[in-house]
């Protein structure tokens, strides 16, 4: 075992309330954690202001509470946490890892428009790149990366092994908005590293992320967590979780009175394995949980599994 102290996290973007995936996903940190004396954190991704909501921040925790995670310190805000985002951003530009990049939008999508016709690759590359300072306009601006335009990057994760990507496949992302906001790649690489992230076990849907939030890591010269993407979770017939598959909710479950442990045995079950164990109690979920148990095939909800281990 490393000498770090192992801290995970949950980082839920409250945009509606605690769906089974998202349990799941807490679960897995949160065993994690706990079963190595570790820190298991909470933060609310809320910088997309259109479409979080207190209620769902209040039905994320509230699902959590019930499920019996708990989690260490008070719940961060992303969104509050803006200005340092920025100001990392702004080290990265002073550092020259990052640039002004004064293209419109407008510009860009005309690029693209010409490429797509003419058949050539639609990835953008800024002209502003190496533009020195002196010789940039009085125009807004948004704040890029500069990436490694050779080599590859490399994700090595517990889950899905070594993934390997081009980095002349990579464009130079954007940090920083033009309205001085922070992108999603930058604010959660920030806030991984401030909270002293070890591990980042989340859905597979973010696995592409992980290469760009790699070359973020690299720019800072910071130390790259352990990224562990689980598959996700389908309905019984092998399809994407949808309504049709019955209760998405934690709090649908709380509601038919399942208990919160034989939910949690449920949840532990998805996508991790041990042995032919089915049914254990809690501190064997904490003793028996790591991430070479979780496999690499979509988990496969099906409620009938859950009556049975809560009956
Ligand atoms: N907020 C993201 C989501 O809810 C998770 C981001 C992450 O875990 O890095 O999908």
């Amino acid at each position: 075992q490393s000498e770090t102290p192992i801290v995970t996290r949950f980082a839920p973007s409250p945009t509606g309330f605690l769906h089974i995936g998202g349990a799941r996903t807490a679960l897995f940190n949160w065993l994690y954690a706990r079963a190595r004396g570790g820190k298991f954190v909470l933060r609310i991704e809320d910088t997309d202001r259109a479409r979080s909501t207190p209620e769902a921040t209040q039905a994320i925790l509230d699902g959590l509470t019930w499920l019996g995670l708990d989690w260490d310190g008070d719940a961060i805000s992303q969104f509050e946490r803006a200005d340092r985002h920025a100001e990392v951003a702004h080290t990265m530009l002073a550092q020259g890892t990052a640039y002004k990049c004064f293209a419109s939008q407008d510009e860009i999508a005309a690029f693209r428009d010409a490429a797509k016709a003419e058949g050539r690759s639609t990835l953008y590359l800024s002209p502003w790149r190496d533009v020195p300072e002196a010789e940039h306009p009085d125009a807004p601006y948004v704040v890029r990366l500069k990436a490694p335009r050779d080599g590859e990057t490399r994700v090595n994760d517990a889950v899905q092994g070594t993934v390997v990507v081009q980095n002349a496949q990579l464009d130079d992302m954007i940090l920083l908005r033009s309205d001085g906001t922070p992108t999603y790649m930058l604010a959660v690489v920030v806030d991984d590293h401030d909270m002293g992230v070890t591990h980042v076990i989340r859905g597979d849907d973010h696995l592409n992320n992980a290469s760009r939030q790699e070359q973020i890591y690299a720019a800072m010269g910071w130390s790259v967590p352990v990224w562990a993407h689980i598959p996700l979770i389908h309905g019984a017939d092998g399809k994407k979780l949808s309504k049709r598959h019955g209760a998405l909710g934690i709090e649908d479950y709380a509601a038919m009175g399942y208990p919160a442990a034989a939910l949690r045995n449920y949840l532990a079950r998805l996508g991790w394995s041990h042995g032919d164990d089915e049914i254990f109690t809690d501190a064997q979920a904490l003793e028996w949980f790591d991430l070479d148990g979780i496999g690499k095939a979509p988990a496969r909800l099906d409620l009938k599994k859950l009556e049975h281990t809560s009956g």
